[in-house]
């Protein structure tokens, strides 16, 4: 990408841009090799591309504990999820090769410290539950008993499941500010976009000059819809619904951990990072199950003060098609009642696609229910 002026877009939280990739180094072969998850590895390729500014590293002690207790990193930074890589043991040398889960070496390690954990504390203040039923403390519990700190060296990066949507942040900054644009809203989703979405994500372009569709693509539970899937989705609908000069799709290379409020916060400073201005907050955002209250992602931004965080949350309700209205709306600017709501629940949603039915195109493009009929049928 050619190099444009990007300094008109909102700064990299706290203040630059990291960027933690280099060579691969002359003795890799002689280092001790720690084997990441697929968690981990996605958390080291993002802390090498600066997504994860200012982090240059797994996070030590203090930094982890404070993030924990307090959402804020041992700067006194806003941060809200750990971001540390487990092991069993302290290695032997002062630097040590990371590897993906097939052996493939990916980046090093310089040891800065290996700490104890407690891992109900963690749960508890990150996720506010203890119950293993909840995807992210599952995960959390069943994870290595210390944490490796250290500034990484990324070398080497895993093939990305969609080449042409791997924008790091400078390329979407780049990308942001080749199109002119300044301020930028990015909309988190893992979800096919319906009409309920693509209507919020409009309102929002409408007091910006761009739009970051940005899907998640990590590790999700296996009962989200395919991320194949899901970007075919995004495709058709940004083709025929939107203007080419005011969207940009790219994929989120995070891992979903479904920390509902917290992981609203996270997500949003990392986007602030990809050039974000502004951050699309839905109700319920990353939340899972009903382990989190319905506003609680967007009331967390609150513990901030708006200077802090920089990028701003555009907080939203739930939208639907009115008919008496006759058009999208929301509770707070449709006085109607239920019976004029076009609403299908999920489980509905998935009944009629199964059956090869299009929902109503009140609720969905029907350009989109086909890719979706189309997944299902296969
Ligand atoms: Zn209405």
């Amino acid at each position: 990408m050619t190099a444009v002026a990007t300094d008109r877009l909102i700064r990299p939280h706290g203040g630059a841009l990291v960027d933690r990739t280099g060579e691969r180094p002359d003795d890799l072969d002689s280092l001790e090799v720690v084997v990441l998850t697929s968690r981990e590895v996605s958390d080291l390729g993002m802390i090498a591309s600066g997504a994860l500014s200012p982090l240059e590293g797994f996070m030590g002690r203090e930094g982890y504990e404070r993030v924990v207790d307090e959402l804020r990193l041992a700067s006194g930074l806003p941060w809200a999820l750990p971001v540390c890589l487990a092991v069993n043991e302290a290695p032997q040398g002062d630097r040590v090769a990371l590897a993906d889960e097939s052996g493939r070496k990916l980046a090093v390690l310089e040891v800065a410290e290996v700490y104890e954990y407690d891992k109900n504390r963690e749960a508890e203040n990150c996720f506010r539950t203890t119950d293993e039923a909840h995807p992210g403390v599952a995960r959390l519990y069943a994870q290595k008993p210390k944490y490796l700190a250290g500034r990484v060296t990324g070398f080497e990066r895993p093939e990305p499941e969609f080449v042409e949507l791997a924008l790091d942040p400078r390329d979407t900054r780049a990308a942001f500010a080749e199109r002119g644009w300044r301020r930028v809203v990015g909309f988190q989703t893992r979800n096919p976009i319906h009409r309920a979405h693509e209507y919020l994500t409009k309102v929002a372009l409408e007091t910006v000059d761009g739009l970051l569709v940005h899907p998640l693509v990590g590790d999700t539970k296996g009962d989200d819809v395919p991320a194949n899937v899901r970007v075919a989705c995004y495709r058709t609908l940004i083709d025929d619904y939107y203007p080419a000069d005011r969207v940009l799709l790219s994929a989120f290379p995070a891992a979903m951990r479904y920390a509902g409020p917290r992981e609203a916060i996270w997500h949003a400073i990392c986007r602030k990072n990809y050039g974000c201005s502004h951050f699309i907050v839905g109700r319920d955002h990353a939340g899972v199950g009903d382990y989190y209250g319905t506003y609680d992602a967007q009331l967390i931004f609150d513990e901030f003060e708006p200077h802090e965080l920089d990028i701003e949350p555009m907080f939203f309700e739930h939208s639907y098609w009115c008919k008496a209205c006759g058009s999208m709306a929301s509770a707070k600017t449709c006085p109607h009642d239920k019976e004029q709501h076009v609403f299908l629940s999920g489980t509905k949603v998935r009944e009629l696609l199964e059956n090869g039915e299009v929902p109503p195109t009140e609720f969905t493009r029907p350009e989109v229910a086909e890719v979706l009929i189309e997944a299902y049928r296969s």
